[in-house]
């Protein structure tokens, strides 16, 4: 089997894995992957990531262009933006994943680091995720303000949407849109709990210890001076007490 034809498959099963356990409804969500000739493999529009067929995914040009498969994701323009800014992405998921999208409603989260370091998958995996505003679907807006991003981030929360996550390859975007999803779950339940999340000291520790991005744990609080205080900030830039 081809290396292409094997991405196929693999798009086809992580899609319906992801479907099945409702990280995505309908015919919402979309992957895609970058091939070694500087084209992409993507997930068609108006498909189930349930319910995917490998010789019909939308096999894409260096250009941009279809050149076969069924008609791409119309948002391959969110794909787009991040691998133009991303050059070490392999591949990109975007999901409508329920806690992703509720915590990008919540009025007191902070747009250049969405989610606070509770564990550690999540700071070795995602680091920091960036809020885009809320665009009208089809908006070429969007593209532009991941774009804005100046590939800052493997991460982008848009609001009231959902996650457009990269990784290496496409197991790691896959896992990291995963731990995204689990991280904005614990963030749901504990929200007004003052849980005790990783202290600046933690997250240096794992920043140093596997390598990670030099930016992530550089918030403009410490928490490590209250170690029991949520990382989570109003529009003021002042923690809440729970
Ligand atoms: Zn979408």
């Amino acid at each position: 089997m081809s290396h292409e034809s094997e991405l196929r498959e693999s798009i086809c099963r992580f899609g319906q894995s992801l479907f099945e356990r409702g990280l995505t409804a309908g015919s919402s969500g979309n992957i895609s992957v970058r091939l070694s000739d500087g084209g992409w493999l993507t997930t068609p529009t108006n498909a189930s990531l349930g319910f995917l067929d490998p010789a019909i995914l939308s096999r894409i040009d260096p250009d941009g262009r279809l050149v076969s498969g069924h008609a791409p994701t119309k948002e391959l323009p969110l794909h787009m933006a991040l691998y133009a800014t991303r050059r070490d992405a392999g591949a990109i998921v975007h999901l409508h994943s329920t806690h992703s999208v509720a915590v990008s409603m919540l009025p007191d989260i902070d747009p250049a680091d969405v989610l606070p370091p509770m564990t550690a998958y999540y700071v070795m995996k995602i680091g920091r995720t960036a809020l885009v505003p809320y665009y009208r679907p089809g908006d070429p807006a969007v593209a532009d303000a991941i774009r804005g991003l100046a590939g800052r981030y493997t991460s982008v929360l848009l609001a009231n949407h959902g996650p457009v996550v990269a990784g290496k390859d496409l197991e790691a975007a896959i896992y990291a849109t995963e731990e995204l999803e689990e991280t904005a779950k614990l963030r749901l339940l504990l929200n007004g709990l003052n849980p005790r999340i990783l202290t600046r000291a933690q997250v240096r520790d794992l920043v140093t210890h596997f390598g990670l991005d030099d930016s992530i744990g550089t918030a403009s609080s410490d928490p490590a001076d209250h170690p029991h205080a949520p990382h989570i900030h109003d529009s003021d830039g002042h923690d809440h007490d729970g």
